[in-house]
């Protein structure tokens, strides 16, 4: 599949934008992403970070950055500031200031008073499993709180002490007078406020009672102007509720909620919850652990941002579901990559060649391109009687067809020489650990005469090599969906166990000594690697695979 061949993938939201702009409803479209600064942003973030700000892109918009920060508990600035790197780093800016659902608190509460005023809210005393108990199920209606009669002064004079102060946590909370019987129990009285002794990122000690989401988002979305707010299908369910406080409040402006389907990947978990889980116990080192399905995990492992974008136009925005295969991310960086990353060489198992036919102290400097259809320029390998060639690429008894280097046989070292295998030095348990070969030195650049030889490895200088770790990743999970664990077990059983291998004493070939973090290769025969972020130091370099050349698992 080449990036021609890829479907283009539907949005079914950009024939209602185009029209609600044709139409006249709307001069100019105005988006959000709202995330709620609970943790980091994962792949999933990604589709509506791409959904959102593309819309308002492609359709001469804005899309707004609203910190969704209601939970003060679960929140922290450390989220807020990775949360903003992320949408920068996706390729994405957000107009005007980032926006937070706390800058409209004032106006919330004032709100909330409004619909106590009007009677359509009222302050509750029962528990929190007192309320669960009212509210009914699916099958069977609520039951009226004993407190909802309560008086419009009573209401006022209860909401100003909860607001004060004067309650504790879960002692009391308002909520809107509705329906106990509605079929959607999101209209069963929901609450708008919930007292909760908590300092808060942004209004620090200002507040005491915390609005709900719901109460919050469609009249954040009003106060910004928002036109269409698009959010995953579980919130198809509040629309009412939203459109109930647009309709019952005095709101700017009306906007719209759209539901789109969320993005499940297989082999990856796409919860912030569970992210947190693995971070918290030690299963990764870090959000940023190259394995996580976090963008910055993503990010120090070498995806790029014009990868995500493309995986992302890929899968489409539809109503549907369903689960997308890993698959078509790891197709999006290989296409990527293999576009733009240069080639070098990097001998992961390293055994080393004597080339005993080759001048001891003599050094020729070859000239390698650094892409093969790309104009990258040239990067200088220097040829020595010692160098290094994978341990897998010797195979003293060999299957029918290998075409790497076998006793007696010849092998092309890549950009350089023809060598044959004369000979294999071994330590005391028999293992291979040096090769005596000798090159021909008519095959520079040339096929040999009389014969043909087949196969090319990679191979880097001896004494020139810069020594390297390499880490190799996998998928975290073995298995495609690692939600639904065995019986009683949870995601962590699925937990792939060789998801890291770690390589010491690789030997890279020397331009890689100046490589940057924002630098990709393809390390040729091996995969698509970067340097670590976080670990690599001059002098001690540290490679983490992106992905593999091609798809190997199963
Ligand atoms: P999680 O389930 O991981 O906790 P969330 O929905 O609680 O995610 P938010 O910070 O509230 O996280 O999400 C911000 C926005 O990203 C929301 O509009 C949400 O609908 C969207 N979003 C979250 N997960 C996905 C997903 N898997 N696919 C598409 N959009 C998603
Ligand atoms: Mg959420």
């Amino acid at each position: 599949m080449s990036k021609s061949e890829t479907p283009a993938a539907t949005n079914f939201l950009r024939p209602i934008v185009q029209a609600d702009l044709e139409s006249g409803k709307h001069a100019k479209v105005i988006t959000r992403f709202p995330p709620e600064p609970n943790g980091y942003l994962h792949i999933g973030h990604a589709k509506s970070i791409c959904l959102n700000f593309g819309l308002a892109k492609e359709f001469g918009g804005d899309c707004h950055l609203r910190f969704d920060d209601t939970n003060p508990a679960k929140e922290d600035q450390e989220y807020i500031d990775a949360i903003k790197q992320d949408v920068q780093w996706l390729g994405f800016q957000w107009a005007g200031d980032v926006r937070f659902a706390s800058n409209y608190f004032d106006q919330l509460h004032d709100w909330a008073v409004a619909l106590i005023k009007s009677g359509d809210a009222y302050v509750c005393d029962l528990s929190p499993e007192e309320s669960r108990a009212y509210r009914g199920s699916l099958t069977e209606p609520g039951r009226n709180s004993p407190f909802r009669d309560r008086s419009v002064e009573e209401n006022l004079d209860l909401f100003a002490r909860m607001k004060a102060g004067e309650f504790a946590d879960g002692a009391r909370s308002l909520r809107a007078k509705i329906d106990m019987a509605a079929p959607n129990i999101n209209l069963r009285d929901p609450i708008l406020y919930r007292i909760r002794h908590a300092h808060h990122h942004q209004t620090g000690d200002k507040w005491c009672i915390y609005p709900s989401y719901d109460f919050t988002h469609g009249q954040s979305d009003a106060i910004e102007g928002i036109t269409h707010s698009v959010c995953t299908l579980e919130f198809e369910d509040h629309r009412p509720l939203y459109e109930w406080f647009l309709a019952h409040l005095p709101v700017p402006a009306q906007p719209r909620q759209y539901e789109f389907a969320r993005l499940n990947l297989n082999y990856t978990i796409t919860s912030k919850r569970k992210l947190k889980q693995l971070v918290d116990e030690g299963h990764v080192n870090g959000w940023d652990d190259p394995r996580m399905s976090t963008l910055v995990g993503y990010r120090r492992r070498g995806y790029t941002p014009a990868s995500m974008r493309n995986f992302c136009d890929m899968i489409g925005v539809n109503r549907a579901g369903g689960v997308v295969d890993i698959g078509m991310l790891e197709f999006a960086i290989r296409e990527d990559l293999d576009a733009n990353a240069a080639r070098a060489m990097c001998v992961l198992k390293p055994l080393k060649v004597v080339i005993t036919n080759y001048p001891e102290d003599e050094v020729q400097l070859l000239s390698l391109a650094r892409h093969p259809k790309q104009d990258m320029g040239t990067r200088e390998l220097p040829f020595a009687r010692e160098i290094y060639i994978d341990a897998g690429d010797y195979e003293e008894n060999p299957p029918k067809g290998y075409k790497r280097l076998e006793p007696g046989g010849e092998v092309r070292l890549r950009g350089s020489y023809v060598i044959r295998a004369d000979e294999a030095i071994k330590d005391a348990e028999g293992n291979v650990i040096e090769l005596r070969c000798s090159y021909d030195p008519e095959t520079l650049g040339k096929n040999p005469e009389g014969r043909k030889v087949k196969g090319v490895v990679h191979w880097v200088p001896a004494a020139a090599s810069v020594e390297c770790e390499v880490r190799l990743y996998d998928r975290l999970f073995r298995s495609a969906n690692p939600e639904k664990a065995d019986e009683g077990g949870s995601f962590l059983d699925n937990i792939n166990p060789e998801s890291l291998v770690v390589l010491k004493g690789c030997r890279a070939e020397p331009s890689l000594a100046n490589a940057t973090v924002d630098d990709r290769f393809q390390f040729e025969r091996e995969g698509y690697f970067c340097l670590d972020s976080k670990d690599s130091k001059p002098g001690a370099l540290v490679f983490n695979r992106t992905v593999t050349l091609r798809d190997s698992w199963g």
